[in-house]
């Protein structure tokens, strides 16, 4: 059984959102894999309400580095528990494309275990970086702070290449085994997800990676019909 999490980011009107729910339901609660979907904060209570029969888990796509206070627009972990979350996505490249440190990430990712939910820990690295040979410098880098604040605790760990995201590339399989086998010494207790790029082209080699425990799904999600192939 492999995990696949839809990332809507703030693709989908509300209404698109509460309908992908309802009409799909009935085939969603046929998927044998794990899914996840990331809706914007609007949506979470009505397809928590929707999906409370069903095995399919809901994840806010950030949260907070505070607990909670006087932090106009933010929303704590607390509260996307409150909301039917069982996960929240931290530093998503994106995310961290507005200032938000790895420091900050780690925060986030503490909040969420502090709230009873499993952090999604995105990580990633540039395509400079890639070109250049340092992806794994970037990645330690990443992971230094949060590994100093959550442990040994239970995470998703993302590798999330940002040259990946969005563009139809996906990282050679070799170099993907390279990367899984270093976050294993790196974080060991963590299961292991790919994002970037995950459709119906490069899902079978994707798929043949052991170390992998799943997939984050952006734009691939965004329709029922196209993300069934993907999680069948
Ligand atoms: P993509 O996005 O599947 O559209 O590349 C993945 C992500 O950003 O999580």
């Amino acid at each position: 059984m492999k995990l696949f999490i839809a990332n809507w980011k703030m693709q989908l009107s509300l209404t698109e959102q509460i309908e992908y729910g309802q009409k799909n339901l009935k085939a969603l609660k046929k998927i044998t894999n794990k899914i996840i979907l990331c809706p914007s904060f609007p949506a979470l209570v009505p397809l928590a309400q929707l999906l409370h029969k069903t095995e399919v888990a809901l994840a806010g796509q950030t949260c907070s580095e505070f607990e909670k206070g006087a932090y106009t627009g933010q929303v704590s972990a607390t509260m996307l528990a409150q909301s039917g979350c069982t996960y929240v996505l931290v530093g998503h490249n994106e995310e961290r494309s507005t200032g938000v440190s790895s420091e900050q990430v780690a925060q986030k990712a503490l909040r969420v275990l502090e709230a009873g939910m499993i952090p999604i820990i995105c990580i990633g690295e540039s395509k400079e970086a890639h070109q250049k040979n340092s992806a794994k410098q970037v990645l330690h880098a990443q992971l230094l702070p949060i590994k100093e604040a959550i442990g040994a605790a239970p995470a998703y760990l993302a590798y999330e290449p940002i040259w990946a995201i969005g563009s139809g590339t996906t990282p050679r399989k070799e170099e993907l085994e390279t990367i899984f086998n270093f976050l294993k010494t790196e974080m060991p207790g963590c299961a292991y997800l790919y994002g970037g790029s995950v459709n119906k082209e490069t899902i079978t080699e994707l798929n043949s990676i052991s170390l992998l425990s799943g997939f984050l799904v952006g734009g691939a999600s965004l329709d029922f019909k196209t993300f069934k192939k993907l999680i069948t």
